[in-house]
């Protein structure tokens, strides 16, 4: 988790003079479960046909209602439990049974739904260098938000830290097979969007290793 450190501490010990400096750690994983999340457990996932394959690593956003956040209804969603007569969008949605791996929220903090091993469903129909069905081999990460308002610097320093984490725990995973949900599914899907900066995890905005 992130930890603020005085410019006090810092000059002390490495003579670094900004104010404060943000410096943010590996995160635990235990049997394939962040320890640093929130768990709540979601029915839709099963089996990896490979447990061993976790070689992608896929970028989402989701916001219920669309556009609105700090709510309990994603968690819902993803537990099949979204009431159909709270919301007129979550009447087309709320008998499609779908998951994360992990969500991270506008403050920063993580829900994960899905054991990393496990497969969950969140591409669908997907494609990712000739090899379909993206869910047997990613892991897939949910960021609260929209295609067009800008996400939250706490989104980006925890999920800046989330990646660290997974690329040294999956060894198959690694920067270059970052990905965004349009980019696998494109024509279909468009998140994580354009307000998402690629350059924030160490990627140019055509998604190359910058
Ligand atoms: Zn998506």
């Amino acid at each position: 988790m992130l930890q603020l450190i005085s410019n006090d501490i810092l000059s002390r010990s490495w003579g670094i003079c900004s104010r404060f400096s943000l410096i943010y750690n590996l995160m635990d994983i235990n049997q394939h479960w962040l320890s640093d999340a929130i768990r709540i457990l979601s029915p839709n996932h099963d089996n990896r046909t490979d447990p061993e394959d976790i070689s992608l690593l896929v970028i989402h956003c989701i916001s219920l209602p669309p556009g609105k956040f700090n709510n309990s209804y994603i968690d819902q969603l993803f537990c099949n439990k979204l009431n159909p007569v709270e919301h007129p969008y979550f009447k087309e949605i709320y008998q499609c049974p779908v998951s994360a791996h992990l969500l991270i929220k506008r403050d920063g903090h993580c829900v994960q739904y899905v054991a990393f091993d496990k497969r969950a469903w969140h591409a669908g129909k997907s494609s990712y260098e000739g090899r379909e069905r993206c869910n047997d081999f990613s892991i897939g990460i949910e960021l609260e938000g929209t295609e067009s308002i800008p996400y939250t610097e706490a989104q980006y320093l925890q999920l800046a830290t989330v990646i660290d984490t997974l690329l040294k725990t999956y060894p198959k995973l690694t920067r270059q097979r970052i990905t965004g949900h349009s980019d696998i599914a494109p024509g279909r899907k468009n998140d994580p969007g354009e307000s998402f900066n690629w350059q924030r995890i160490g990627k140019a905005s055509d998604h190359r290793v910058a």
